[in-house]
């Protein structure tokens, strides 16, 4: 049995949502710019998730550009933006965001873009005047994550956008990990774009969405059909995008009730791994944070969290170290715990578990259970206090 607390990785998807797709991989697989019945009954689930996505973030559903990924709505949001403006090139980010946002941003930096990067504060949170001194007259965009996908942080998203609105500066947010987590509402926030993922969410993977608010010009990246009003061409992945209006409305009505749950639990798992084993502490800001989200220190040296990882693994248990998220890259220090202070070492040393909907007690109970075990092969490293170590990005507790 499978105990998977690896929820910022991805969801598994909701039966609901697979329940919703079903008809739309076989019996109803008409394409939606088709005039017959078969082509409108397809629009028309189209348009129903559309709806759903948008009510989520509180946008209107034009507002809902559907993408193959957030990966791809980060890339449409940025690419888009530089492509509808060459006069003004200066973007801000935060150092912390997604690959998604950074390595698009290089490929701007390649096409004549000027980019300033923003460190966080140790807690892993951003200090709005830092956003504010690295703005400029030519400052097209700036682009700063709702949540951080390592280290679970939220960011003050609210007072950025209105530092953007009042100078007319683009604001996007990647809001991959925190939809359906944290309320999200663009109409009483100044965002003017805002990526979403339907997998992070217990919907299907590769299918994703850009808000983009009414009046923003932005370019396409996939030229074609003139689908998605002309911002995404492509015949529409039907059955992905009804998963996606499925997994959406789920997330909104339960949201309330399901963050106070993943909130109870993540508490106890902390309080569980923290005092049977002292030297692991929380990295980030203790409770500007999702709900179902711990980024843990263990004090230990390079390689031995992957050797934990595997460990726990071979328990049953699948959790993320907190270090660069493909495993190809596990090995280097996440630039995530590295921008926030944190020794290059420890950051190796860092675990990230992430719980979701289909997690109770139980998996809770696994996991303290197991973890000290676990642990136990690693002690004699972790146990070993870092002299370099100037722990900054630890929170409090
Ligand atoms: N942005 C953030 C913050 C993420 O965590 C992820 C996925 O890990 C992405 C973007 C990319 O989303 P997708 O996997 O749909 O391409």
């Amino acid at each position: 049995m499978l105990t998977y607390l690896d929820n910022a990785a991805t969801t598994p998807l909701d039966p609901a949502a697979a329940d919703a797709m079903q008809p739309f991989l076989h019996l109803t697989f008409g394409n939606p710019s088709s005039l017959h019945r078969a082509g409108r009954e397809a629009r028309a689930a189209v348009d129903d998730a559309r709806a759903c996505v948008a009510a989520l973030v509180g946008a209107e559903p034009p507002e809902i550009v559907f993408t193959a990924s957030g990966t791809e709505a980060d890339n449409l949001a940025l690419v888009g933006a530089f492509e509808a403006d060459l006069h003004r090139r200066h973007f801000v980010a935060s150092a912390i965001e997604h690959p998604a946002v950074l390595e698009t941003l290089k490929h701007l930096e390649r096409r004549g873009a000027a980019v300033t990067l923003v460190t966080p504060r140790p807690d892993g949170i951003l200090a709005v005047e830092d956003v504010e001194r690295a703005l400029r007259p030519d400052t097209r965009l700036v682009t700063v994550m709702t949540a951080n996908n390592v280290v679970g942080t939220l960011q003050p998203v609210a007072e950025i956008g209105r530092l953007c609105r009042d100078r007319s500066i683009l604001f996007h947010t990647d809001a991959v990990q925190a939809a359906g987590k944290v309320p999200i509402d663009v109409r009483a926030t100044a965002i003017d774009l805002l990526s979403l993922s339907a997998h992070k969410l217990h919907g299907p993977k590769g299918v994703g969405a850009l808000f983009v608010r009414a009046g923003v010009k932005i370019a396409p990246l996939v030229h074609g059909g003139g689908q998605e009003r002309g911002l995404r061409s492509a015949t529409e992945n039907v059955a992905g995008l009804v998963g996606f209006g499925a997994a959406a409305a789920l997330a909104d009505a339960e949201r309330p009730a399901e963050a106070a749950r993943l909130v109870r639990l993540r508490d106890r798992l902390l309080a569980g791994v923290t005092s049977a084993l002292p030297n692991v502490r929380l990295l980030g800001h203790p409770f500007r944070r999702l709900p179902g989200h711990l980024c843990l220190t263990l004090g230990g040296q390079e390689g031995e969290t992957i050797k934990l990882l595997l460990a726990l693994d071979e328990r049953g248990i699948a959790v993320s170290t907190g270090s660069a998220c493909s495993a190809s890259h596990a090995s280097e220090p996440s630039h995530v715990l590295v921008a926030m202070g944190l020794d290059p070492i420890r950051a190796r040393g860092s675990l990230r578990i992430t719980l979701g909907r289909f997690n109770t007690d139980a998996d809770v109970d696994r996991f303290l259970a197991v973890f000290p075990d676990a642990v136990a092969g690693l002690r004699p490293v972790m146990s070993r206090p870092l002299a370099t170590d100037r722990a900054q990005g630890e929170a409090s507790r």
